[in-house]
């Protein structure tokens, strides 16, 4: 004796317009009887009904005037609870429902205990309309059936919103790399001591067409630990190759560090298809590309982690732990892994002048370093006297903006021509330890 769906459907659109009009909430809900088959395999299809006509009267006794229950068949109700007041309001009543439906039912004089899972979504939160209403109610419904039944799940509609909000953005990405709006841009690193540009490092952007220049903060979060992540990774060694080439034959040999996520590392065919990169480029030496990982990434598992870095050193490519310091990394970790550099992590380099602690932070890596025998570079060089003070404490490589903000590839050449050391690095320098020695200023440039 419960209203079906079509009834269902003018009820939803009088109850949608009352929400509106008086500004309270109304609650649209799915509820289905958790494990209810045996009841009908095990005692026939008249106990089965028995049941559910009994639920059908607990349901109208315990909802309000103006709520509805409508019966959708099978063993699922839907049910509309109207004017609320805050989504509180929905969830005393839907624990009360529960409540009820878990009260035993007597057929004949056989007993049964039986529970319910229940799925709602409230409106306005979730300004949907009617269809959708239901179909959030159903997902919230599958929710607590997958959470262990006998409970309810409400739909986050600000959750729902989110993810459909990343979806698109995700789609947006996919074609940005396929119409080639990606490019790299290259900030140098260099050997303050030696007056030298040691190479660059590739850091992504996506030249937007409507929003310009957009820096990674603003889409790589996005793409984190999706397939488009790796396609985006394997795109940047292509290119960061590609550019290599150029460079070379325009005479400038410039070693480039890629940056490379946790996920892409992580592949399978990470290494194969490392091969097959390198392969396309027969007259680019491998060792001039550098991988950049965060430090904490390799930890997850250091087996493998080292693995890989022994057989990228066996092909020529080297790896730089990067954000050094910032990860919690052991002594042991750093033993087992045979990265050939860390980069201090800019934000104790930003500090390292006026903040004591970060100072000896700074200090520590390169005595880390130096005790390890691994190179040290310091990122987030922003001025020269950072250079000086890092060159007192022994680190002699760094990039920065202080030395070069990022810039366009086809820019380089002509900064690459142009830069020189700073003179307040010459003095400090030649005093210090280098894990290669005191060797001669020399360019990039290949005379
Ligand atoms: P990161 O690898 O630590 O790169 C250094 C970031 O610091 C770059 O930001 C660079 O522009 C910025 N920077 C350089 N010198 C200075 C300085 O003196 N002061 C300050 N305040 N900042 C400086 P960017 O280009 O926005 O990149 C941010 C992060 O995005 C990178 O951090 C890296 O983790 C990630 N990223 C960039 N390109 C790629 C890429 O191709 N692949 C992957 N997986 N990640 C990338
Ligand atoms: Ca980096
Ligand atoms: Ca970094």
């Amino acid at each position: 004796h419960l209203p079906n769906r079509t009834l269902l459907a003018d009820r939803m659109k009088i109850a949608l317009a009352q929400a509106r009009r008086t500004g309270t909430l109304l609650a649209v809900c799915y509820l289905d009887m958790d494990h209810f088959k045996p009841i009908n395999e095990t005692y026939g299809h008249e106990v089965g009904n028995a049941v559910l006509g009994e639920v059908s009267e607990r349901l109208k006794h315990i909802l309000r005037d103006g709520d509805t229950a409508a019966r959708m068949g099978g063993d699922e109700f839907v049910l509309l609870l109207s004017g609320l007041a805050e989504p509180t309001e929905c969830s005393h009543i839907l624990e009360r429902i529960l409540d009820t439906v878990a009260q035993p039912f007597t057929i004949g004089n056989q007993e049964h205990r039986l529970s319910a899972s229940i799925g709602a979504t409230v409106f306005p939160q979730d300004n949907a309309d009617a269809d959708r209403l239901l179909r959030h109610a159903d997902q919230a419904l599958y929710a607590a059936k997958e959470a262990g039944r006998a409970r309810f799940c409400i739909f986050d509609a600000e959750h729902d919103r989110k993810s459909m909000l990343r979806r698109d953005k995700l789609f947006q990405l996919e074609d940005a790399l396929a119409a080639g709006e990606f490019l790299l841009y290259y900030q140098p690193k260099v050997d303050m001591a030696e007056g030298r540009v040691i190479g660059v490092e590739a850091l992504i952007r996506w030249q937007h067409p409507q929003r310009g220049l957009l820096s990674p903060a603003e889409f790589l979060p996005i793409l984190e630990n999706t397939p488009l992540e790796i396609s985006l990774g394997e795109w940047v060694i292509a290119r960061a190759l590609q550019q290599m080439a150029l460079w070379r034959s325009q005479g400038l040999d410039l070693a480039v560090s890629v940056n490379i996520s946790a996920q892409h590392l992580a592949q399978k065919d990470f290494l194969l298809k490392l091969r097959a990169a390198l392969a396309l480029h027969p007259h680019t030496p491998p060792h001039r590309l550098e991988i950049e990982v965060l430090e904490g990434i390799l930890l997850s598992d250091i087996v493998y982690a080292s693995a890989l870095i022994d057989e990228c050193q066996r092909l020529g490519i080297d790896f730089a732990l990067d954000d050094f310091g910032t990860g919690y990394s052991s002594l042991t970790y750093l033993k087992r892994l045979s990265a050939g550099t860390l980069k201090i992590d800019q934000t104790f380099i930003c500090d390292m002048l006026v903040d004591a602690g970060d100072l000896a932070i700074v200090e520590g890596i390169i005595g880390l370093a130096q005790a390890f025998h691994r190179k040290v570079i310091a990122e987030g060089v922003e001025t020269i006297e950072h250079g000086v003070s890092l060159l007192s404490l022994g680190c002699h490589l760094a990039q920065g903006y202080g030395i070069a903000r990022p810039m366009a590839a086809e820019a380089l050449p002509d900064w690459v021509k142009s830069w020189r050391p700073d003179p307040r690095w010459n003095v400090s320098s030649s005093m210090h330890w280098t894990k290669d020695g005191i060797s001669s200023p020399a360019s990039a440039w290949a005379s």
